[in-house]
């Protein structure tokens, strides 16, 4: 590759959440801002390099898109260690790879972006004189909890995770207990905590920092991460709102789920989904696909069998009943839902889905990315949130923007009944559907207009290539000099 463009290397880590976000940052700045990108990816094994969304996308501007060999972690970890932690291992484990193959490049790199696990990474960007970007693929919101960690001391530590009183954020919107991330709620996983604390501290010192997110969003948020009353003084660079990034909708292949949905009503169908990973206890399981049937409303539902803590469910062993319910749904689920309700197995094409004139809602476990695509199509909400900042996501999605309903408990920690699951479909998909489904179009609409040329997530990733032409300038003049 010629270095008259500024190169921008981006590093994705493992997971669906991380991997859609970078690449669609890398279609931008390849195909908006003239930028020359490539893509590492970091995975748990080599099997993305099948997925259509590993295909490199047609853009004016070349992006590579480059599968890093898989690391063996087994011997580092073991069954108690968190998931987060494991990332962060693979990730370390892959700096090697990353460096050797950024030091065979013909031409330097200018700049390195890494996804919030791959904050390590920075230091390898230091090395051959790049500029450093974190790119956080959460909210702003996310992004100030996460600066503000490492400067946490012991008493507010103590308020918030022992007396579970709110966690506030200078400038930004306080963290009620039972919102808080995993992190507060584990206090066993010191490594996390640890991790954690490094991670914030990598992020503020990098020369600027991406969110998935846009300025109208967010805007109080945003003006406590760059005011120096407030977060701003912890922050090294400037913050940079550039969202929403989401997959664009590419009706690509038929499907069955797609055929079903073009014979829907308009507006008439919700769709529930949990993420790339997301999944229920067997009671969980059970009251969902009672509280769907309850609604009396048409439905798309991601299934994965149930997990559950309790050892005698066994759902290696599914087995499916004459009319094929499998044996963790309530029997004859299938007879009585049928020309109603449509059930798919683990994965579902979901920005197809989201985009169909046929959905009005979205159950989903607000998962950022998703959520991103909820608004970017104007489709209101049941939060029903999982793991990671999920609570977070939901509680912004319920109180401040007003385009969810959410659970009166947590779903994570105890079970929803089918009773108040019917009773939140009915919400998003009647009457104060109607209220909420306005003020989705209108976050649509703010969406469309922060991406387009001129708009505010446009001028940020303007801004970002500005940088990267200045800092390709000078290195070549150094190279001359
Ligand atoms: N996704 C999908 N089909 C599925 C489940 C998920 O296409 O059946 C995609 C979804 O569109 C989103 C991503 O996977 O882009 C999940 O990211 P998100 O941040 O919502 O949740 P995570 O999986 O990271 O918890």
């Amino acid at each position: 590759m010629k270095n008259a463009n500024p190169h921008a290397v981006l590093l994705a880590s493992p997971g669906m959440g991380h991997f859609i976000p970078v690449v669609e940052l890398g279609k931008r700045l390849a195909t908006h801002h003239g930028l020359d990108v490539t893509i590492f990816v970091v995975a748990a094994d080599a099997s993305i390099a099948e997925s259509p969304l590993f295909k490199p996308p047609r853009t004016p501007n070349p992006l590579n898109l480059v599968l890093l060999p898989p690391v063996d972690i087994s011997a580092l970890v073991d069954s108690s260690t968190s998931v987060v932690t494991q990332l962060l291992i693979m990730m370390r484990e892959a700096l090697p790879l990353l460096r050797a193959a950024i030091s065979a490049m013909k031409y330097r790199p200018t700049a390195l972006i890494v996804d919030l696990f791959g904050t390590e990474a920075l230091a390898i960007a230091e090395e051959f004189d790049m500029l450093k970007y974190a790119f956080i693929t959460s909210t702003a919101w996310f992004l100030a909890v996460a600066v503000h960690f490492p400067y946490i001391d012991e008493e507010a530590e103590h308020k918030h995770r022992v007396l579970k009183r709110p966690l506030d954020i200078p400038g930004c919107r306080s963290i009620r207990y039972e919102d808080t991330l995993d992190l507060f709620l584990d206090p066993t996983d010191r490594n996390l905590y640890v991790n954690f604390t490094h991670i914030g501290m990598e992020v503020s010192n990098a020369d600027g920092i991406l969110v998935n997110t846009w300025q109208d969003l967010e805007p109080l948020t945003l003006h406590a991460l760059e005011n120096e009353k407030f977060l701003g003084r912890v922050v090294k660079g400037s913050v940079y709102p550039a969202g929403p990034l989401v997959r664009p909708n590419e009706r690509s292949s038929k499907s069955e789920v797609m055929d079903w949905l073009d014979m829907q009503p308009m507006e008439s169908v919700i769709y529930v989904s949990f993420g790339s990973g997301g999944t229920l206890s067997v009671k969980q399981t059970s009251e969902l696909a009672w509280g769907l049937e309850l609604s009396q409303h048409r439905f798309i539902w991601v299934v994965r069998p149930p997990v559950d803590d309790d050892v005698s469910a066994n759902f290696f062993n599914v087995t499916n009943s004459h009319d094929g319910t499998p044996s963790y749904l309530p029997d004859g689920f299938f007879t009585r839902i049928r020309n109603r309700g449509m059930v798919v197995p683990m994965w579902a094409p979901q920005t197809e889905i989201l985009a169909h004139q046929s959905i009005a809602g979205f159950f989903s476990h607000c998962g950022w990315n998703s959520t991103l695509e909820s608004m970017v199509n104007g489709v209101p909400m049941v939060a029903w949130p999982l793991y990671a900042e999920q609570q977070m996501n939901a509680a912004m999605l319920a109180e401040e923007l007003e385009v969810a309903v959410r659970p009166k408990l947590q779903p994570n920690t105890s079970v929803v009944e089918r009773e108040e699951i019917a009773e939140m479909v009915r919400r998003v998909m009647e009457l104060k559907g109607n209220a909420m489904r306005e003020k989705v179009k209108e976050l649509q609409r703010s969406a469309n207009q922060a991406l387009v040329q001129g708009g505010s997530s446009y001028n940020s990733l303007s801004k970002v290539s500005k940088e990267c032409e200045l800092k390709l300038r000078r290195l070549s003049a150094m190279a001359l000099g």
